[in-house]
């Protein structure tokens, strides 16, 4: 029986366990010792993402355009452990050089997390198919599709070589159905999708796993000024002007989260239990570390089952 047992990963041997902290006791790290690079890391999911990485023995680069609150972040996470670097994910050359920095500080790049995205305007006409802005829907896609694109060429670049590396995208819910985001978002998360299907086919033949991970509603700085966005169409519209939508401006307040917090689970299928950005964290470390080693192409859908309803919602 025995013998047709698999070998053990170091992650799968010894006892569950996390110290006071709340930190992975050393023989529960599930990424000892491997390099990622997170884009988008500086706030929201991508922060839980670094966070949750750190804490499981990663070295980390952080490789978003908001630099203060990126610098910010590896700071008070530690040098030894976190780096940041500025990296437009649209821009081609900014995803080669935080992919060759990674490897020129660390040696080797093992995780790839293309997190970073953006919604897009959110005035009524910006939302209708009627009268969408092309320069804005180019925008969208530039960032989202283009920039997951490019990480998985550059991470792909880097892991090939060594024949092993996990890449894992941030798609959504957005990229199962229709109805639950705009229309350049929506045609953004449903090509991560698909790329995350046609990267995994070419590269898993070099032995590099690819994965995406699609959350539902998470009360971030996107979804909040969304919100927001949302609240004063009217005026946007006539000013035809918005509020920036992906900029560093506003922080939210602990009593818009906890609103934002309110609206999701108010359209949630789970109830009970409240999405948060550690949640999707968990997931995306599940596909980057070993404990995932069989699967590839896959779509971990992190939504409490919204995407399996009859009754389909409207964001
Ligand atoms: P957020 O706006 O709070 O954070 C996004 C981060 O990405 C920011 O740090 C920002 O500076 C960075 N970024 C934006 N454009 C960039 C670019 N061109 N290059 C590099 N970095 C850039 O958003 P979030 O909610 O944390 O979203 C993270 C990911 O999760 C996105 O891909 C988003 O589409 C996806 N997502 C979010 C939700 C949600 O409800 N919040 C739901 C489904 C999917």
């Amino acid at each position: 029986e025995k013998a047709h047992q698999p070998p053990m990963s170091p992650s799968h041997r010894g006892a569950l366990g996390w110290d006071a902290t709340g930190a992975p006791t050393p023989m529960h790290k599930r990424l000892d010792g491997k390099v990622a690079i997170v884009t988008g890391g500086a706030r929201g999911i991508g922060e839980a993402i670094v966070r949750l990485f750190v804490k499981h023995g990663a070295k980390v680069v952080i490789a978003d355009i908001d630099e203060a609150a990126g610098e910010a972040l590896a700071a008070s996470l530690g040098p030894h452990s976190v780096a940041f670097v500025r990296c437009d994910v649209s821009v081609e050359e900014d995803v080669e050089r935080a992919v060759d920095r990674a490897v020129s500080r660390h040696g080797r790049l093992d995780v790839f997390c293309n997190n970073a995205g953006i919604l897009g305007r959110q005035t009524r006409a910006a939302k209708s198919i009627l009268s969408f802005d092309a320069a804005e829907f180019d925008r969208v896609l530039r960032v989202n599709a283009l920039g997951t694109a490019l990480g998985l060429k550059h991470a792909g670049r880097a892991m090939v070589p060594r024949r092993q590396g996990s890449i894992v995208s941030v798609a959504s819910v957005a990229g199962v159905l229709g109805g639950l985001g705009p229309h350049a978002y929506t045609a953004s998360k449903h090509a991560i999708v698909g790329l995350t299907k046609n990267a995994a086919c070419e590269l898993g033949a070099h032995g590099v796993r690819v994965n995406c991970v699609s959350p539902f509603g998470v009360a971030t700085p996107m979804l909040i000024n969304a919100w927001r966005q949302g609240h004063d169409a009217d005026a946007a519209d006539d000013a035809d002007a918005g509020i920036g939508l992906d900029g560093a401006a506003a922080v939210p307040s602990d009593r818009e989260v906890e609103k934002m917090e309110e609206v999701v689970r108010g359209l949630a299928t789970l109830k009970g239990s409240t999405l948060r950005p550690r949640d999707i964290a968990e997931a995306v470390l599940f596909l980057a570390s070993d404990d995932s080693r069989y699967v590839s192409g896959h779509n971990l859908v992190v939504d409490g089952g919204v995407t399996t309803s009859r009754n389909m919602i409207g964001l």
